[in-house]
């Protein structure tokens, strides 16, 4: 992350700021550049259209790191509402979700229950759970949890970040359990003697990795960048791979590239957030494109 990325985190997670953004129903429109809105419906609405269109979607329940046991039970219940809703709506698409909104840090053995839940209704669904990849403080206890719950349903994936050290053994850990494994270069602030922070660092750390998973035919890798350059490597590789593969990217960000794609033939996966818990997904959104900075500001003392 630059370092202008991480003032812009530093000013947009001060309580006062969070406040005036999250206090009337204008923050709100911002956040709908990246957000589908805070009720299922609004999220439904999008996958439909975006469905029709020809895009997977991913939908994910905004939330994390919740401060009690019985806000992480209704986040898996009002996710466990969300798969039955993709179910009957007859949506393509799946659930993003972070371990940490459904009690990870707070209670293990209860997020462990929670995504062996999730899994097995969409499992019945017909569909899969993607695990986000939250800050390196969990990546150890997530990819273990990972591995525990894909061994016994199969129907889960894995984001794994490019720019962490860590990163090549985890793969080589994940590889062997199928799944869908989607690799993004990582949008938390991290030290140095975790994780890379160079652009250029990142960028080579993320093609030497999307190489591992291209060539490695028993999982369906997901390639999560807007990078047209890491899209274009995604793009050579593919020519040489038998079996599917799919780009995914925000909702909201560089859509014409999403289009572009999906005219070209290649299946794109949309994720798309919604809920009311907008304001750490938005900061991040702003934090790693700092142009949009002015957006916010504007939009904070332009209202
Ligand atoms: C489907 C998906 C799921 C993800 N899941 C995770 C996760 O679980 N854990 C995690 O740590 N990170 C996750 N990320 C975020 C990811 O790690 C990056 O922070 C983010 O995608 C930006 O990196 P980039 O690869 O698009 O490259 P960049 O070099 O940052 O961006 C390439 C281009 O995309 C456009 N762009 C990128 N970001 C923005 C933005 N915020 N606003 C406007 N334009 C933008 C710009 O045109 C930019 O030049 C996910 C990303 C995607 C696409």
């Amino acid at each position: 992350m630059s370092l202008l990325g991480r003032l812009v985190l530093a000013v947009t997670r001060r309580r006062l700021v969070c406040r005036l953004f999250t206090a009337g129903g204008w923050g709100r429109r911002v956040a709908t550049r990246f957000v589908a809105g805070e009720a299922l419906d609004d999220a439904v609405q999008v996958a439909r259209e975006l469905n029709s269109r020809g895009f997977l979607v991913s939908l994910d329940h905004l939330g994390e790191h919740v401060s009690d046991a019985r806000l992480a039970v209704q986040a898996r219940d009002d996710y466990l509402g969300c798969i039955d809703r993709i179910a009957a709506e007859g949506l393509q698409a799946n659930i993003s979700v972070k371990l940490t909104q459904l009690g990870l840090g707070l209670d293990d053995s209860l997020a462990e229950q929670s995504l062996r839940a999730l899994a097995r209704r969409a499992a019945a669904a017909g569909t899969t759970v993607t695990v986000d990849m939250e800050e390196s403080a969990l990546t150890q206890v997530t990819v273990d949890l990972y591995c525990r719950v894909q061994a016994d349903y199969g129907n889960l994936g894995l984001a794994l970040q490019a720019y962490l050290h860590r990163t090549p053994s985890d793969l080589a850990r994940v590889l062997p359990l199928g799944g869908h494994l989607r690799l993004c270069k990582g949008a938390y602030d991290e030290p140095e003697d975790v994780a890379v922070r160079r652009r250029s660092q990142v960028d080579e750390a993320f093609v030497a990795l999307l190489e591992d998973l291209m060539a490695c035919e028993e999982t369906r890798p997901a390639v999560g960048t807007h990078d047209h350059r890491l899209v274009a490597a995604a793009r050579r590789m593919a020519a040489t791979r038998r079996n599917p593969f799919e780009f995914q990217m925000l909702y909201g960000i560089r859509p014409s590239l999403q289009a572009e794609l999906v005219a070209a033939g290649y299946p794109l996966r949309v994720y798309v957030p919604y809920g009311d818990s907008w304001y750490p997904y938005l900061t991040r959104r702003i934090a790693e494109r700092p142009a949009n900075m002015w957006f916010f500001a504007r939009a904070l003392f332009g209202r």
